[in-house]
């Protein structure tokens, strides 16, 4: 069971939880905000209350997870988004991080793969307050070819190889930030488009999420 109900408490423990992000180094200012405004729990169930604004990631449904704080806040600090940019999310999941892109006001692409996830989150409470986000079941391997090209890609599973569609669907001078690697342990990476197709590598931390996988499940 989930309870929709955002008190002082709440929001005290998520402004402890934005301090500790700041202390691990994240300093964009527009992702701490949308941080301390987005409520957490409303995204597990009400059991885990107390345990939503610790920095680890949690199990949802079908064996996939709600990534970390500290990992969400990174990634987005690395997107460096800015209003209105069109930005594609590979692994909507629980939704959390579209809407952490929602709240600093991107049009969001996000594509879930696994129909469950995808069908669940179309009855989630905070879905209506931001239309600007956008949700897709399909395989992120793909893209979104109809809505290409996008400012931003940021993937949120742990991909085997930098996928050749996502790149082709970015921008010129448009960013991608990926986990990459096999097994249990991905390094970041922060791609620019160049002008002749390729892209750029910046490398960063390494992290560990659930794996992306091949196709669409039903
Ligand atoms: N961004 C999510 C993190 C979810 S974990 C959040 O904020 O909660 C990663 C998600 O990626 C899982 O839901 C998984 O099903 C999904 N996924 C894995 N491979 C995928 C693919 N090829 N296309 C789309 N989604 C994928």
């Amino acid at each position: 069971m989930r309870t929709y109900e955002d008190s002082y408490r709440h929001k005290g423990l998520r402004m402890q939880l934005v301090k500790i992000l700041k202390d691990k180094g994240i300093t964009d200012e527009r992702v701490l905000s949308a941080i301390q405004h987005i409520p957490r729990h409303y995204f597990m169930d009400s059991a885990f209350d107390k345990i939503a604004y610790e920095d680890r990631a949690f199990p949802i449904a079908e064996g996939q997870t709600i990534s970390q704080p500290y990992t969400v806040a990174y990634q987005t600090q690395l997107l460096e988004v800015k209003p209105y940019e069109k930005v594609l999310e590979i692994g909507t999941g629980s939704g959390y991080q579209a809407i952490v892109l929602g709240e600093m006001q991107a049009q969001v692409y996000t594509i879930e793969r696994q129909k469950k996830l995808f069908d669940e989150h179309r009855k989630f409470v905070l879905r209506s307050k931001y239309p600007n986000i956008k949700y897709f079941y399909g395989d992120g391997f793909e893209g979104l070819p109809t809505f290409a090209p996008f400012d931003k890609v940021i993937v949120t599973a742990a991909a085997p190889y930098i996928p050749p569609k996502l790149v082709q669907q970015l921008k010129t001078g448009g960013k991608m930030v990926i986990p990459v690697g096999e097994g249990h342990v991905q390094r970041m990476l922060r791609l620019t488009k160049q002008a002749d197709g390729s892209a750029t590598q910046e490398i960063f931390e390494n992290f560990s999420f659930v794996p992306m996988l091949e196709g669409r499940n039903n």
